[in-house]
């Protein structure tokens, strides 16, 4: 079964959640539910109405819900399902790859400064002890096995 943009009859706020759960499934394989309300875009939304959203957009199918746990707190980490934006009328499945159980212990995917993390930055990949503490142990990891 095909869903056509006009079958969404989304708000203006659910719009904007879902572009944000949408964009970030295609850079980062998806975000966590928690998250949301740090994005500029959704400042303006009290958390409460963005969980009514996304419940409303996982009951149209449009993002997946998945509980995981984060360092011993479950979370909601959030995927879509479909894309649509005004240059792809017509709506596609979006392939991501990604096993969630694979990518949750980078330590990227719960850090708290994921969003000011950028290359040549005062926070960035290149100087992370973290990250680097991460990789040093998978070569030593592999190296073993
Ligand atoms: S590289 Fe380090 S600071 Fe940047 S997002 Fe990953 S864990 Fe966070």
């Amino acid at each position: 079964m095909s869903i056509m943009t006009s079958d969404l009859a989304l708000s203006e706020p659910e719009r904007l959640v879902y572009e944000i759960i949408r964009r970030e499934t295609e850079l980062h394989g998806g975000v966590f539910q928690v998250k949301l309300k740090e994005f500029a875009e959704l400042r303006h939304l009290e958390p409460q109405q963005i969980a009514r959203i996304v419940s409303k957009l996982v009951k149209q199918g449009l993002v997946k819900r998945k509980l995981v746990d984060n360092n011993g707190r479950s979370m909601y980490f959030l995927q879509a399902v479909i894309t649509s934006t005004p240059s792809m009328p017509k709506l596609k499945k979006l392939d991501v790859p990604i096993e969630l159980s694979t990518v949750i212990e980078i330590p990227c995917f719960t850090c708290k400064d994921l969003y000011d993390c950028v290359a040549g930055g005062y926070i960035s990949p290149h100087n992370c002890p973290k990250l680097t503490k991460y990789l040093l142990q998978k070569i030593r990891t592999s190296r073993q096995s």
